[in-house]
């Protein structure tokens, strides 16, 4: 067979750079093969450098609500760019950003802009820290908040009050303040704070599990959970890097009535630039340098490209009607990915909120996952890798992991659900 444009540069790639990735899922490692290299992208579909066409689920791993190039977005960035592209001193854009999303998450009161998602989290925990004047944190068994080094911590199965670090260079003393509880299992949560009662600073969760595939919380969790920090003393922060402005406009909190102490915000505010927020109370954000003392600073934060790109992206998708759009565009795929499984006798668990959706292959009929060590035991990861490259083939670019959640834009119509539909009948119905 020839090799193709994707092959040699990934051949490139793999001397230049650690396994020829600048991030690690983009591999391909979990459903082997070669990784496209994309050339382009443009409303629901990428180009890969050999020309081939692929519908885009994964639209950079969330923040492409609008799809890729949209040309109010393309505009703005253009007219942006020739006014220069960083100042490092403050700018208009910033306050209509935050003020943006003081206005559209419920519980956001002030914003600290970043550059990425794991800043937001690392300096949210730091703040948390700072605010309480405690030490430890709670996170959950395969919740994903980035990779600074405290949360870089897993610890399996059951309730580990001694948090074990889940990639070495993460030193065991950081580690060693990070304690973690199952997803969707408030008694363990309890248990830890009887445990430790005066030194947890925060508790930090995504209110999807959408890093281990797509767990939805349980009736009363997200509240049972702040519940619970209240009485003790905590933060509840939630880590809204993937559901906000996706769950709903305003978020997961949105949705499910929340109202967290602290919020961390990216991809989406950034519409495919770089950026993430850390934002919440004002009387806590009131901590942070140069109000207070808590330090965290940025040379390209709050960048003026990385503003308007964020900026057109939400004005566009708070316009009446385009969220419920998407919105129904997913619940569309979503029904017709569960009645193609079971049509095709495959067992098969799906799971969607907003904008966004994950399906599991199952092991086991019938079985339901509520937490990481469930997604490990019943998820048939091998089934999804044969599952994703026949999606490939068809040009569907769903994501190269079992263990990933899967996004629409308003780029999405319905020539593209019914081609999608399509394609995963075919495929499902030859699938072993
Ligand atoms: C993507 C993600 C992050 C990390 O964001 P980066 O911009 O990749 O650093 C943090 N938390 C959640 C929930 C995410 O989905």
């Amino acid at each position: 067979m020839q090799t193709s444009k994707s092959e040699k540069l990934f051949q490139q790639a793999q001397a230049l750079t650690p396994g020829g990735v600048n991030s690690p899922v983009r591999a391909f490692r979990s459903v082997g093969g070669t990784p496209r290299f994309i050339a382009r992208g443009e409303g629901a579909y990428v180009w890969d450098v050999d020309d081939n066409r692929y519908i885009d689920y994964v639209l950079s791993w969330g923040p492409l609500t609008l799809g890729h190039a949209h040309p109010a977005v393309v505009q703005a960035l253009q007219e942006a760019v020739t006014r220069g592209t960083s100042y490092g001193a403050p700018t208009e854009l910033e306050n209509q950003l935050a003020q943006l999303v003081v206005d559209t998450v419920p519980s956001v009161e002030m914003v600290r802009f970043v550059n990425s998602g794991t800043e937001a989290t690392m300096s949210a925990l730091r703040l948390a820290r700072a605010y309480t004047g405690r030490e430890k944190i709670i996170k959950f068994a395969g919740c994903y908040h980035g990779h600074a080094d405290m949360l870089l911590v897993q610890a399996g199965s059951g309730v580990a009050t001694l948090g074990l670090p889940d990639s070495p260079g993460v030193p065991a003393s950081t580690a060693a303040n990070t304690l973690t509880a199952p997803f969707n299992d408030l008694d363990a949560v309890r248990q830890l704070f009887e445990q430790n009662p005066d030194s947890i600073a925060g508790v930090i969760v995504e209110p999807i599990a959408a890093n281990m595939g797509f767990v939805l919380p349980g009736d009363g969790y997200l509240q049972g959970l702040h519940d619970l920090c209240r009485e003790y003393g905590a933060l509840f922060i939630l880590d809204e890097v993937m559901t906000g402005f996706r769950v709903a406009p305003g978020g997961a909190q949105q949705r499910w009535n929340l109202d967290p102490d602290l919020t961390c915000l990216g991809k989406v505010i950034g519409g495919g630039l770089p950026v993430g927020a850390y934002a919440g109370k004002r009387e806590i954000m009131q901590t942070v340098a140069p109000a207070g003392p808590m330090y965290q600073a940025g040379t390209l934060s709050g960048n003026p490209l990385a503003m308007t790109a964020g900026l057109v992206t939400i004005w566009t998708l708070i316009e009446p009607g385009t969220f419920e759009r998407i919105e129904q565009q997913t619940q569309k795929l979503v029904d017709g990915i569960a009645a193609a499984a079971q049509s095709a006798g495959i067992a098969i668990h799906t799971g969607n909120a907003g904008t966004m959706f994950g399906f599991y292959f199952l092991r086991e009929s019938g079985a339901s996952i509520t937490n990481y060590d469930e997604a490990k035991q019943y998820a048939d990861t091998e089934r999804y890798g044969r599952f994703f490259h026949a999606m490939l083939e068809q040009g569907v670019y769903f994501a190269p992991s079992q263990f990933e959640a899967a996004f629409l834009s308003s780029a999405h119509g319905d020539d593209e659900i019914q081609a999608t539909l399509a394609a995963v009948e075919k495929t499902l119905g030859m699938l072993d």
